[in-house]
């Protein structure tokens, strides 16, 4: 039977519990698909930080290291806010970890599900039936990470706040190349989201991607900057397909899809480098204001889930039937409080793993 190690870093907040119910799910489509999965728990972020002193332990990485994909719930919280920056959950954790194993694209899919047209802030029209958008975000560069960084005193009794905005050749043409395949694999369409009007980023960005266009002549490349891209979302989600994002523009904007998609719940991600290596989480934080209420949205975390199955394990159908299973129990009207509607059957966060189970067909 195939057989694969998967590094499970609930971490903090809503993390344990999103992780749980998505835990449940997996085992259900893997013994459905016949593969079998072994899970490795690691500590990360606070609650790491509480065990031992630092967020990313060394025998987190190592297990980490032993697995075919790290599956991550969320890190962070009020608890370790007054710690100094580079101490924090987020920074000293989820940063070092994607740049540990290179991991570099962050793609964010974005499904509008036609159930959940009313918990949309848009009009149902404009968001058009079971539109999908696919936001690929460059994840080890940009302002996260460029040098120098931090507070300065100037030698007046004030201070100076730096943070570098740095990318290089190299680190735009894997990502433009990746992003280039994905439209061509889907509508032939890539926006790319830059600020080519003031910064000397996007135009690097900007020749990069004409030149690896030329290798890529069937898909149609855009460039629009990004105020007008948070507008353009708003008005007319329909007209994107894929759209490529520097650092913290896909940070931004993914969390804006998530909003006009009805709630960060329900978001997944995917953060890959060069190998099928990868770090699946939902695209929201650890939710400290519904945190141990088990209310929080697990949709997110379960389709993390299937991206996993999907990039890291090849299990193509399993993935696919956790998708239809979410879409199905969505369609049967199953709703945690974040998406719910008057009149829904609202449940708990692992009521509703529980019905996702219960929905994934078997093989053909
Ligand atoms: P957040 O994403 O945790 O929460 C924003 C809002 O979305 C909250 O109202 C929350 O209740 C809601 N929400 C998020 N996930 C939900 C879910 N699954 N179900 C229902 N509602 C959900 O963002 P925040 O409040 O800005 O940050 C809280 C903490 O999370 C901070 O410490 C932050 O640093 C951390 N954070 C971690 C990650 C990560 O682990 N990848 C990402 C973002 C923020």
């Amino acid at each position: 039977m195939r057989s694969y190690r998967i590094a499970l870093l609930p971490g903090d907040g809503i993390g344990p519990e999103v992780m749980e119910a998505a835990v449940h799910v997996l085992q259900a489509a893997a013994r459905e698909y016949q593969f079998e999965l072994s899970w490795l728990p690691a500590l990360v972020g606070g609650a790491a930080i509480d065990a031992c002193g630092k967020a990313l332990p060394e025998t987190t990485l190592e297990i980490c290291q032993q697995s075919h994909a790290i599956f991550l719930g969320a890190v962070g919280g009020p608890k370790w806010e007054s710690l100094p920056p580079e101490a924090q959950p987020e920074r000293a954790s989820l940063l070092p970890l994607r740049k540990f194993f290179g991991l570099y694209a962050n793609l964010r899919p974005v499904t509008f599900y036609p159930e959940l047209g009313p918990v949309s802030p848009l009009k149902e029209e404009r968001l058009g039936k079971g539109t999908d958008i696919l936001v690929v975000r460059e994840l080890t560069g940009g302002l996260y990470f460029g040098e120098p960084k931090g507070i300065y005193p100037t030698g007046h009794g004030t201070e100076r706040a730096v943070d570098t905005l740095v990318y290089e050749t190299e680190e735009i043409e894997r990502i433009s190349r990746l992003a280039m395949k994905i439209a061509q694999a889907r509508k032939r369409k890539l926006t790319v989201v830059d600020k080519a009007n003031v910064l000397q980023s996007s135009l690097l960005w900007r020749k990069v991607l004409n030149r690896v266009a030329q290798e890529f002549p069937e898909v149609s490349l855009e460039f629009l900057y990004v105020d007008n891209a948070a507008l353009q979302l708003v008005r007319d989600p329909r007209r994107f397909d894929v759209l490529l994002c520097e650092n913290l523009f896909g940070d931004i904007l993914s969390d804006e899809l998530a909003g006009l998609a009805g709630s960060l719940g329900l978001l997944p991600s995917a953060s890959l480098g060069s190998t099928r290596f990868g770090l699946y989480e939902p695209a929201g934080g650890s939710a400290p204001d519904i945190a141990g209420k088990g209310i929080a949205n697990p949709l997110g975390q379960i389709l993390s889930g299937a991206l996993l199955f999907r990039y890291s394990l090849g299990e193509e159908e399993a993935a696919r039937a956790i998708e239809k299973a979410v879409q199905k129990t969505l369609a049967d009207g199953y709703r945690t409080a974040d998406i719910a509607t008057p009149g829904a059957h609202v449940v708990g966060t692992q009521e509703m793993a529980v019905a996702v189970a219960e929905r994934i067909e078997p093989p053909n």
